[in-house]
């Protein structure tokens, strides 16, 4: 199965939800659409699904040409955000029901559906009304309601969002599993990164109805191609650059950097994640440390987290161990580089 869509535009009204995006899924891929609200990422899932009419553009499935076919007869299944069981239909019979709408015999449905409840380890609870099923119960159940039918693309749209912070990444690790084990296309709509980054084999960044950018979640995070990308996937300080005789400064310091894809110095940004710096509270200002103020600290459980301003204005959270001593709020402590190989961006703004 390959999804193929190409040339998406979708208006509603004066709206621009879609700005021609073209993209290709591959078979048995976990595709995430992350983006903040608005970007146009249920859009694109009801788009694909049929639900929602083009205003240009073309969607192909393995090769056939399916902007125009209806829901009903496109080999997609869409779970929705609250699920969308009957409430009043068993759990069995909210298993079947697409099985059901096809007219396949009661015998082939009990069968098919108790095989898909002990999939989802639901075996015993064929009878329940959906009422009387856990936040994760309920989402295996209208997960095998989903893929009872072999579609060769299942649609979620935030499939985690009704439930418990614990809840939510217990259940994104099972759905990871049972993706690997049913090896049917999946499509997710979430708008939270972590989710995003645990889920996929690859991720599209949206921002106003376009794709910035699409590719592996080390990737997307290691190699950002704009500012958007870099600050929306995972925390991060974009420093300006600068030539001082021969070697590339972090702008307004003295620490020396090497960047991995140098292009145009006087635009570039180096991308600096928390993780490649560390604080020194009361430490001496050296060649190879930056001085910042601590503008907030805060418990995390296993780490804290410790906000410094530095001198250019940029702002970082970063973690610190809980044995580490916390360095006094509106202080100024030396924060020294793990790594100076970094990625860097062409700004937009200059
Ligand atoms: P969220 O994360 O908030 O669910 P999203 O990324 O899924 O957002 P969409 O629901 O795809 O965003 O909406 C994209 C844009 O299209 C938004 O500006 C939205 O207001 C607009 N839009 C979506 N559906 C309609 C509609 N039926 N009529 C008019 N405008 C719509």
């Amino acid at each position: 199965m390959t999804l193929i869509l190409r040339n998406i535009v979708k208006n509603f009204g004066k709206i621009c939800a879609i700005d021609n995006i073209s993209f290709k899924v591959e078979d048995g891929e976990f595709l995430t659409l992350l983006g903040p609200s608005g970007c146009g990422k249920t859009t694109i899932l009801r788009i694909i699904a049929g639900l929602e009419n083009l205003t240009s553009g073309q969607v192909f499935l393995d090769g056939t040409d399916i902007s125009h076919k209806s829901p009903t007869k496109r080999d997609v299944s869409i779970m929705f955000q609250d699920y969308a069981l009957f409430p009043h239909m068993s759990i069995t019979e909210n298993v079947a029901y697409g099985l059901r709408m096809r007219g396949v015999s009661k015998v082939e449905r009990n069968k098919l559906s108790n095989k898909w409840l002990e999939t989802m380890q639901l075996s015993g609870f064929g009878n329940r009304l959906p009422s009387e099923l856990s936040g994760g119960q309920k989402q295996r159940a209208a997960l095998a309601r989903a893929l009872i039918t072999s579609p060769k693309i299942l649609l979620l749209d935030e499939p985690l969002s009704a439930l418990d912070a614990n809840l939510r990444i217990r259940l994104r690790e099972e759905l990871r599993k049972i993706h690997s084990k049913v090896g049917t296309t999946f499509i997710c709509v979430t708008h939270d990164q972590d989710e995003a980054m645990a889920l996929s084999d690859r991720i599209a960044i949206l921002k106003e109805g376009k794709i910035e950018q699409m590719g592996s979640p080390n990737k997307l995070y290691d190699e950002p191609k704009t500012e958007f990308v870099a600050e929306f996937f995972g925390k991060c300080a974009l420093w300006p650059l600068n030539k001082k005789d021969g070697n590339t400064l972090l702008a307004g310091t003295n620490m020396e950097c090497k960047v991995r894809n140098p292009s145009n110095l006087g635009k570039c940004k180096a991308v600096i994640r928390p993780e490649y710096l560390k604080i020194f509270a009361n430490g001496k200002k050296t060649q190879n440390s930056i001085n910042a103020k601590v503008l907030d600290v805060l418990s995390k459980g296993s780490n804290n987290q410790v906000t410094v301003e530095f001198e250019n204005g940029l702002i970082l959270d970063l973690q610190i161990p809980r044995s580490q001593k916390l360095p006094p709020l509106s202080t100024y402590v030396q924060i020294k580089m793990l790594t100076t190989n970094l990625h860097s961006i062409t700004s937009q703004l200059n």
